[in-house]
């Protein structure tokens, strides 16, 4: 009977351990374990090596891909929410750089028809969404629009595998701003990852063909050359 007893008991405990398991990693922790809390650090920067402003905070690696996807691919809102923070942190650095602004539009960098198909939704239109209602409730001199104007107009075909230079010819021309678009507020372009800085870089150029001023942009994660940590 007392075994009988003491085994539902570890049962339980087992079950309990299961349910606390690390979302990114798997490891039996807790909710956000350790070691991939310590792969998702905190460092809102501006990063250099473009020709505009770019912020960031987040050294991209396995854990923060994987975070990262868990929000894209499967809406996992306790991941949705690391990524907007760190989104907000590194909007923050470039506003607090600015003049005071009265409007500023946050311009999503567009999904693929494929990928809105798969998920279901447009990540990053959502995210950023979600990032204008955060700054309008925290700052009273500027307002922040969400401004998905940006369309893609080509094929592009996966990034991946490509060099520097195939990913500028496979980007280049893939963005433009379709809609009638009269808003003249400076933009922040927002992304989920800066890696060779080909997306923003067209995304820069489609909107300065339409005569829009771009002050910059963020993204949530950098890869790791790009971000100094301190
Ligand atoms: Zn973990």
């Amino acid at each position: 009977m007392l075994f009988k007893y003491l085994d539902s008991i570890r049962a339980g405990l087992a079950s309990l351990a299961f349910d606390c398991s690390c979302i990114i990693c798997g490891a039996s922790e807790s909710e956000f374990c350790i070691r991939c809390r310590a792969n998702w650090r905190s460092s809102p920067q501006r990063i250099s090596g473009e020709s505009f402003p770019v912020s960031s905070s987040v050294p991209y690696s396995e854990t923060a891909k994987a975070i990262v996807l868990l929000a894209k691919e499967n809406g996992v809102k306790f991941t949705r929410d690391l990524v907007v923070a760190e989104l907000l942190a590194a909007i923050k650095v470039l506003t607090r750089e600015l003049e005071l602004t009265r409007e500023i539009n946050l311009v999503p960098i567009p999904s693929s028809r494929k990928a809105r198909v798969r998920r279901g939704f447009d990540f990053i239109s959502q995210i950023t969404s979600t990032l204008t209602k955060e700054l309008n409730k925290e700052s009273d001199s500027t307002r922040f629009f969400a401004r998905p104007i940006l369309s893609i107009t080509k094929r592009v075909v996966d990034q991946s595998g490509l060099t520097e230079i195939q990913r500028r010819e496979n980007l280049f021309g893939a963005f433009e701003v379709a809609k009638p678009f009269n808003s003249t507020a400076p933009i922040i372009i927002v992304d989920d990852v800066i890696t060779t800085g080909s997306t923003l870089r067209e995304a820069v150029r489609a909107l300065k063909e339409r005569n829009l001023t771009v002050l910059g942009a963020s993204t949530a994660c950098a890869s790791q050359r790009r971000l100094l940590i301190r």
